[in-house]
């Protein structure tokens, strides 16, 4: 099949399949706004479709505009976040906010290379924001699209070294109109069909060009380079109680968790920290350890607590206890505080 009809076979498809999602404008409709989209796409990376649906909901109920966006205070943003991880993208989302209000009277820009020169916006959210809202014919190449190409290729150079094969493959099959539904119909087909595992063949309309198919295994592509074992590091985070309230701290805005509440802890290293680093004067119990992995590492994080006399050593927000919920902790902390609070259910 030339890079044409193919084009032409998944357009045809994605008018009839393309998946219903709160971002998206269905084919043939008007396209959506790019504050959706954009705010969309950022949620989206490295998160699932369904966790990243009641985030969608909640930020744009909340901020319907990138005016609004913009204008809320970034502690809010953060809070509103907690849970989708990887938290640069909160700080990037406000910033980016900002500029387009502050810079360009509001609306996104349209083209790719504008749209790169904003905060948190890199070569692939550029390319989908400028062809599913301005139909520019920009190539977008996220983890599905780059697995249907190296099936339809059958590519066995592994990943990330074939990337750049990838690339130029998608680029020759981005046709010149219907880009953006062309971009969300190579996602969807990924998504849907050329699954990672157990890609559904019989149903797709891809099938006659593809040269994965004709092997016996078509699942076994893309070929993956073999994952290192990430590093392990520990720390200790503590809960430190006073009045029923918990003490908690703002990490710094920049680095790792930069600009969320936490549990007050010591830093993360291959190592287990020493009793020596616990902040004094404080009974410490042993509640368990959690254990969360980010990209580059995994953490097992010792979870100790208790009862602090005074709060004149501790520097930080006494929350209350009651609604901890209502913090804003980031993941890992999250799974801190319910270890604590299984501990304390049971020790009643
Ligand atoms: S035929 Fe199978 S492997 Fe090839 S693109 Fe379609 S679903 Fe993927």
């Amino acid at each position: 099949m030339a890079d044409m009809l193919l084009s032409d076979a998944l357009l045809r498809w994605y008018r009839s399949h393309a998946r219903a999602l709160p971002w998206r404008a269905q084919p043939g409709e008007a396209p959506p706004d790019a504050y959706r989209v954009w705010l969309s796409e950022i949620m989206l990376q490295q998160t699932t479709v369904a966790a990243v649906k009641p985030y969608f909901s909640a930020f744009t109920e909340r901020w319907p505009t990138v005016e609004a966006l913009a204008a809320a205070a970034n502690a809010e943003i953060m809070a509103a976040w907690a849970g989708l991880g990887y938290y640069a993208r909160a700080r990037n989302l406000h910033a980016c906010a900002r500029a387009i209000v502050s810079d360009h009277d509001g609306k996104f820009p349209e083209t790719e290379a504008e749209l790169r020169t904003l905060p948190g916006i890199g070569a692939y959210t550029g390319a989908a924001i400028a062809a599913i809202a301005f139909g520019k014919s920009a190539t977008v190449v996220d983890a599905n699209v780059e697995r249907v190409i190296a099936r339809l290729h059958a590519i066995e150079t592994p990943l990330p070294k074939a990337r750049p094969a990838i690339r130029a493959i998608a680029e020759s099959l981005t046709p010149e109109i219907h880009a953006g539904d062309f971009a969300q119909a190579m996602m969807d087909l990924g998504a849907t069909i050329c699954t990672a595992r157990n890609p559904d063949c019989q149903r797709c309309p891809l099938q006659g060009a593809c040269l994965a198919f004709r092997t016996d295994d078509p699942g076994r592509f893309p070929i993956k380079a073999p994952k290192k074992a990430k590093p392990v590091r520990r720390g200790t985070a503590y809960w430190i109680e006073r009045n029923e309230t918990v003490l908690l701290v703002r990490h710094p805005e920049r680095g790792m968790l930069g600009g969320m509440r936490a549990l007050p802890s010591t830093g993360w290293r291959e190592a287990s920290p020493g009793p020596a680093d616990a902040p004094a004067g404080i009974d410490w119990t042993r509640y368990g350890t959690v254990s969360h992995v980010f990209t580059h590492f995994a953490l097992e994080l010792e979870v100790v607590g208790g009862r602090a006399l005074t709060d004149e050593d501790h520097q930080g927000e006494w929350w209350p206890i009651a609604t901890i919920e209502e913090a804003g902790l980031p993941t890992l902390f999250a799974k801190a505080v319910a270890l604590v609070g299984a501990q304390r259910e049971n020790d009643q």
